[in-house]
């Protein structure tokens, strides 16, 4: 009797130690793809998995990365012999972004490299550069010119590649895989600004994820979602100004070779994988309010917020009853 009296106190002792344990979350920050990540899980294993997760992140970007002289993208973009061997992430990502670029009209271009290290962005050398360099460097930016085949790719001279659009969206793909595949069924990642959710909350209820201002401050609406991925392209996150005051954004028009100039302040997309979030964020950007909603129109497995630059907002449908605005906006349009 007094045996066993003592084997249920211990065992109520244990399940309480696990079930604040399951809901207090551990978190990991750190450094990594040129911006400050946070992952949140709850579980018992959290500590463990977030340690993985963050290694997952990592190791992708010694992959992808345009300044890393051991990634893949940096060995293509530097070759003189072609084809050269990729491993299978650096393989999707560039079909993937291939696919994108394909149905947006070029709007996202994996091939814009040449361009936008000419301005600067990805070295920190800002400078604006001539019209006829411009001019010079669209040639070399032509992505369907990109052979690739069994992770095996050709480029012709000149060209190079960047999958900064989308690398932090895959990134939390990846991590996300390894916290699962480590048990855990409660996360939140916070990688850059760009949000991916494992589940619901510990408690069950929807996560609330904010929409940060883009012209400053507070933060202007918020969205009740589980198990997806929240993906802000912003003008506001990285930019530089000249002399005179002008700034120019690092999400740049694939036509004009300039940064885009076209009204839109943030977009936000909703969608399962980060990898599709990401991707969209910076096409619906480029394509600006008109784009984004023909997009939206042909390709409606997704959701999206934009924000304009004359603080007017539109968003799709399904999101009316996730949406809560937290400020007055100039307009409101939802897009059906
Ligand atoms: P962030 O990564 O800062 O959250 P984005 O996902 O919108 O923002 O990606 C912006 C990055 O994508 C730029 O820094 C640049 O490397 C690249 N980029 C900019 N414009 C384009 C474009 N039109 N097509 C493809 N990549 C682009
Ligand atoms: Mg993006």
């Amino acid at each position: 009797m007094k045996k066993n009296l003592l084997l249920n106190t211990v065992l109520c002792f244990v399940s309480l130690l696990l079930s604040c344990k399951n809901d207090v979350p551990q978190k990991l920050s750190f450094e990594a793809m040129n911006t400050f990540m946070t992952i949140q899980s709850y579980g018992i294993n959290a500590e463990k998995a977030n340690a993985e997760a963050k290694n997952a992140i990592l190791h992708l970007e010694n992959k992808i990365s345009v300044n890393e002289k051991e990634s893949d993208i940096y060995r293509i973009n530097n070759a003189s012999v072609f084809p050269q061997k990729i491993d299978e992430d650096t393989s999707f990502l560039i079909d993937f972004s291939i696919r994108i670029a394909e149905s947006s009209n070029g709007a996202l271009n994996p091939a814009l490299y040449p361009v936008t290290k000419a301005w600067g962005f990805t070295t920190g050398k800002y400078e604006v550069p001539s019209q006829s360099q411009i001019d010079d460097l669209l040639k070399l930016t032509d992505y369907k010119k990109i052979h690739l085949e069994n992770n095996s790719i050709i480029l012709c001279e000149g060209m190079e590649i960047d999958l900064g659009a989308i690398g932090k969206g895959y990134a939390g793909d990846k991590a996300i895989a390894v916290l699962k595949k480590n048990g855990i069924t409660s996360a939140l990642l916070d990688l850059g600004g760009n949000i991916q959710l494992i589940g619901s909350k510990p408690d069950g209820r929807d996560w609330i994820v904010g929409l940060k201002n883009p012209f400053g401050g507070e933060i202007v609406a918020a969205v009740k979602v589980s198990d997806c991925a929240v993906i802000t392209s912003g003008g506001y996150e990285r930019y530089f100004q000249t002399e005179d005051g002008k700034s120019y954004i690092h999400i740049f028009d694939s036509k004009t070779g300039y940064p885009v100039d076209n009204n839109v302040a943030s977009c936000t997309i909703i969608t399962k994988k980060g990898v599709y979030g990401d991707a969209l964020s910076t096409t619906l950007f480029v394509l600006g309010k008109e784009g984004a909603v023909q997009f939206w129109k042909k390709n409606p497995d997704f959701d999206f917020i934009m924000i304009l630059d004359d603080n007017s907002i539109l968003y799709t449908e399904n999101l009316s009853p996730k949406i809560s605005l937290l400020q007055s906006f100039k307009s409101v349009e939802i897009i059906k």
